[in-house]
């Protein structure tokens, strides 16, 4: 018996949510095609669920879902050969429950403040497919034996109609009759970019239109090499990998499969990842995936966004923001959680309970993975060090536990090109480093060529000087600070060489009290400006006569405040100041001292400064072209 068609009122209350739906979704329209090729995914796996379990003697069609464009008709049709959909089926799953879908969403959308973003991704099922159609059409036939084929249609009012047709294979057709506002979807490159974007990793083949592949020519002509003759023949073009490497065994895969899906994953990328972890975990939560490290150098990359966020081998997003620990953006890869609540807002993600477990789990998987690194071959995890450094600071200085488990493998680099462990390092140094407080002094360079002049002098004084370049390092000194007491970074530049390290020993001053007060002013006034205070210390006459430092203390409170945080903002923009210190013992003193004529006494305290300046990188502008023309003069004066 054929049904005739019939109508019905799809159960609501709002007279036409579509045109809410239309308007909410709006920045994530495309995601209707996702929504519905994962239902047809969906469709397509329960037959083999079926079948397994008996519940289906057989399956008619290929595992198999098709996305078609027609562009005279404009449609976009979605088909399967999945379970299908019986009459009552129809009602239930598409008039009833996925309508509460929508309902729900609509309920959300009422509660929450219109400008509230709404997590864009809302599981709004089948109905996201009006947000590009005038009409959406379902043709089905359930696998079940002798089930009769089914036709739904809804033009976006609560009314739609239901009727017999004729269908030959069971399976689902979604047809979309696309509205005028939307018909960019029926462009073959925008639809094969968002297939491309959403599906890429879905577990059934998906057919989209067909490719261009080179094959041998049938007629087997050869051409001038004797090769057999290529020529180009249209393929179908199954746009997915259905078996993505996260989802294997790691025991299975080579260096080269992650190395190969890293380019699957990023085909613009230059550069290989260093090394990757793979991700494995079925309690308390589920949860797979590979990060990639990628060669982050010095800089910090901060480019985010790059670690994509899959449910079900379905792509969700890549802004991971609140699912894994902020450092850890800096990686890619893939995370694939079923577990990731997606229905909601992002400020809901932030207390998820899951969300934070998963991201403790990854912060401390890392962890791990970094510290067996180093276990299992200490000298190879050193050369990625540099590569890793930042962002295990970045870690260190954001994730407490991460910073404790770094312990065991956080290195320093010294300017000889050794590394150490904390622990190695107090061992090393704490003989000749120990000032007169008892506290290990870890003399340290943030440019080993600029700073060459301090760190050859602290070499020379037998210190190990540690290497810390990048953005964070006044952050990350100050923490390391924090977690071992007893110990205070220097910068080697910071002080003169004599008080980088403050011991008991001290030289005798050549110059009395009264000689150092006669000098003052004269080397003062051959400073520009506030920013310079003159000291007096008693070092070796081979030491620069005049040395200028930034201190410890207020470098690193500009430095922090130039990254940002450190609680330093309240002052404002810190001004430069500069510590002047005098080699009291220095023969130039002594010269200066007993010139007697004033003005080539002043002259000689004014290049004496202006070289310090220079050697310093301050010395700049109109000051520096006049020094500079005075040099060339003397020369042939
Ligand atoms: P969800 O997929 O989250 O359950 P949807 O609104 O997308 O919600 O779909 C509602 C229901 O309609 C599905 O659970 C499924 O039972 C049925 N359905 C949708 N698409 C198909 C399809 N292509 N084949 C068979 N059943 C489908």
């Amino acid at each position: 018996m054929t049904k005739a068609a019939t109508k019905g009122n799809i159960n609501v209350t709002t007279e036409n949510i579509f045109p809410i739906i239309k308007k909410f979704l709006y920045s994530d329209h495309e995601i209707f095609l996702r929504e519905l090729v994962s239902n047809a995914v969906d469709a397509t796996q329960k037959c083999k669920t079926l079948l397994s379990a008996g519940d289906l003697k057989k399956v008619t069609g290929d595992a198999v879902v098709e996305v078609k464009i027609d562009k005279d008709a404009k449609t976009i049709t979605i088909s399967d050969n999945g379970i299908g959909m019986t009459d009552d089926e129809v009602d239930k799953y598409i008039n009833q429950i996925a309508f509460s879908g929508a309902t729900e969403f609509l309920d959300k959308y009422k509660d929450d403040d219109a400008k509230q973003a709404i997590i864009g991704h809302f599981g709004l099922g089948f109905y996201s497919s009006f947000m590009v159609s005038d009409r959406v059409d379902i043709i089905t036939k359930s696998q079940k034996p002798k089930s009769k084929a089914v036709k739904w249609s809804c033009d976006g009012s609560p009314e739609y109609t239901i009727e017999n047709i004729k269908k030959k294979t069971p399976g689902t057709d979604i047809v979309l009759h696309v509205a005028e506002d939307s018909l960019e979807f029926l462009e073959e490159q925008r639809l094969g970019g968002i297939l491309n974007k959403y599906c890429k990793f879905m577990p059934v083949d998906i057919l989209f239109g067909t490719k261009k592949e080179m094959q041998d020519d049938p007629s087997g002509e050869k051409d001038d090499e004797g090769n057999v003759k290529q020529v180009s023949v249209d393929v179908p073009n199954i746009i997915n990998n259905t078996t993505p490497t996260w989802m294997l065994q790691p025991a299975d895969l080579k260096d080269e499969d992650y190395t190969n899906f890293y380019r699957e994953l990023y085909p613009m990328n230059m550069e290989d990842a260093l090394f990757n972890i793979h991700l494995n975990v079925d309690y308390p939560f589920n949860l797979t995936g590979i990060l990639f490290f990628p060669p982050l150098k010095k800089k910090m990359d901060l480019q985010r966004n790059r670690i994509h966020l899959y449910s079900n081998q379905v792509f969700i997003t890549d802004n991971v923001e609140n699912i894994v620990p902020d450092f850890l953006t800096m990686l890619h890869g893939v995370i694939d959680s079923p577990d990731i609540p997606l229905n909601v807002s992002r400020s809901y993600l932030q207390e998820d309970a899951n969300v934070k477990k998963i991201s403790g789990y990854i912060s401390k998987k890392v962890a791990d993975k970094l510290a067996s690194m180093f276990k299992k071959d200490r000298a190879s995890f050193a050369t990625l060090w540099e590569d890793l450094k930042v962002f295990v600071d970045y870690g260190i200085l954001t994730d407490e536990k991460f910073a404790e488990r770094s312990q065991k493998f956080y290195l320093y680099k010294d300017t000889d090109g050794n590394f150490f462990t904390h622990e190695e390092l107090i061992e090393a140094v704490k003989e000749v480093q120990t000032d007169k407080n008892d506290k290990v002094i870890l003399p340290y360079t943030s440019d080993a060529t600029i700073q060459h002049s301090f760190v050859s002098a602290a070499s020379e004084k037998g210190y190990k000087v540690l290497i810390m370049e990048g953005p964070l390092s006044a952050h990350v000194v100050s923490k390391l600070e924090q977690t071992h007491s007893g110990v205070q970074f220097k910068r080697v530049d910071s002080d003169i060489i004599e008080k980088l390290i403050e011991k008991d020993e001290t030289e005798t001053s050549l110059l009395d009290e009264k000689q150092q007060e006669t000098l003052t002013p004269i080397i003062q006034s051959a400073f520009p400006g506030e920013g310079y205070e003159i000291k007096f210390a008693a070092m070796s006459p081979s030491s620069a006569p005049i040395t200028i430092t930034i201190s410890e203390w207020m470098r690193r409170m500009k430095e922090q405040q130039a990254v940002g945080g450190g609680g330093f903002q309240m002052f404002g923009d810190l001004p430069d100041k500069y510590e002047v210190t005098i080699n009291s013992n220095h023969p130039l003193t002594t010269h200066i001292l007993g010139e007697k004529n004033e003005e080539k006494r002043n002259a000689i305290a004014k290049e004496a400064a202006d070289l310090a300046r220079l050697s310093q990188g301050i010395l700049d502008g109109e000051e520096l072209s006049a020094f500079i023309s005075k040099g060339f003069k003397n020369l042939h004066s």
